[in-house]
C-alpha cells in the first residue's frame, strides 16, 4: 500500500486527535505518515473478514483460479478463504512478541472479553487495552504493507492475481511486467 492523503482519509477516526480525521500526519517538516488510527482501521477491516471466513468454514469454500506471475503464466487453483485465515494467524504469530501474542490470542482469536482476559492473563484493565491498541496498530501496518501480497485491501486480496494482471494490461504494461 502507498500511502497518501486519499486513501488515509478513507480510513481514519473523525474524532481522532493525532490526525484530526486526516489519516496522515507529519513525522519531519516535509514527511507525512499514516495516523495510528489508520492502522486500527485496517485492523478491524481485516479482523471482521476472518471472522466472516470462520464463520464460513463449515460450507465448502469455493476454489478460484489464479493466474500466476512466472514467465510461463501458469494457473493455479487456490483456497483463496483457507489461506486468507492462514495468513492472517502466521503473519500475527510473527509479529507479535509473547504478551502481546497471548492477548491476541484470548482477544482475537478465541473471542475472550476483557474481563476474561484479564483475568486468565493477570492483566490490570488499562494494560489490557494498551496491548490490543498496540497489536491493532502493528498488525494493521503490517497487513497493509506486507510484500509481495498485502492482507488489506481485502478485496485486491480476495481478487488474487487476475485483477493485477488486468490493471497491468489496461494500462498498457506487458503482462510479465
Ligand atoms: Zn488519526
Amino acid at each position: 500500500m502507498d500511502w497518501n492523503r486519499s486513501n488515509a482519509i478513507g480510513l481514519a477516526k473523525a474524532s481522532c486527535t493525532l490526525c484530526g480525521g486526516m489519516g496522515m500526519r507529519p513525522i519531519r517538516k516535509t514527511k507525512e505518515a499514516p495516523c495510528n488510527c489508520v492502522f486500527r482501521a485496517v485492523l478491524r477491516a481485516c479482523y471482521s473478514r476472518f471472522r466472516d471466513c470462520v464463520n464460513a468454514g463449515s460450507y465448502a469454500s469455493t476454489i478460484s483460479l489464479e493466474f500466476c506471475r512466472g514467465r510461463d503464466g501458469r494457473r493455479t487453483y487456490s483456497r483463496k478463504r483457507e489461506e486468507y485465515m492462514a495468513d492472517f494467524c502466521l503473519v500475527s504469530k510473527r509479529l507479535l512478541d509473547g504478551p502481546d501474542y497471548d492477548v491476541f490470542r484470548f482477544h482475537f482469536l478465541l473471542g475472550a472479553d476483557w474481563r476474561l482476559c484479564c483475568r486468565q492473563l493477570k492483566l490490570e484493565r488499562g494494560n489490557f487495552f494498551h496491548a490490543v491498541y498496540r497489536i491493532e496498530q502493528v498488525l494493521g501496518r503490517a497487513f497493509a504493507e506486507l510484500e509481495p501480497y498485502a492482507l488489506y485491501p481485502l478485496a485486491e486480496y480476495f481478487r488474487g492475481e487476475i485483477q493485477r494482471e488486468t490493471r497491468g494490461f489496461s494500462a498498457g504494461l506487458p503482462l510479465s511486467a
